[in-house]
């Protein structure tokens, strides 16, 4: 389902510094538009509160998709169990998303 522009946007997320990584990637391809933010996921918080890659709280759940293709990637981690979590592409979003934006 992904097309040439975010194929690429995959992390698999095991230690805090590839949550790093992943929220920077993904504030990255927001800001050259090749993501759109959907929102926060269940018991996440706002992306523009962890977009600096670090602050983050027990968990991170936010939804975007992509401009081109209209996939929908899901960033999630359980950070306080440390059982770590993925950017990944989905086939939905889960759950009402938070009705935040991004950037603000
Ligand atoms: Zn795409």
């Amino acid at each position: 389902m992904s097309c040439d522009k975010c194929w690429t946007i995959k992390k698999v997320i095991k230690v805090p510094s590839d949550l790093t990584e992943a929220i920077l990637l993904v504030k990255l391809k927001i800001e050259d538009g090749t993501l759109k933010y959907l929102g926060t996921g269940s018991y996440g918080e706002p992306f523009k509160r962890i977009d600096s890659g670090k602050g983050w709280s027990d968990f991170v759940n936010n939804y975007f998709s992509c401009a081109s293709c209209k996939q929908i990637f899901n960033l999630h981690a359980e950070t306080y169990h440390g059982s770590g979590g993925k950017l990944a592409a989905v086939e939905e979003t889960q759950g009402v998303l938070g009705n935040d934006v991004y950037p603000a």
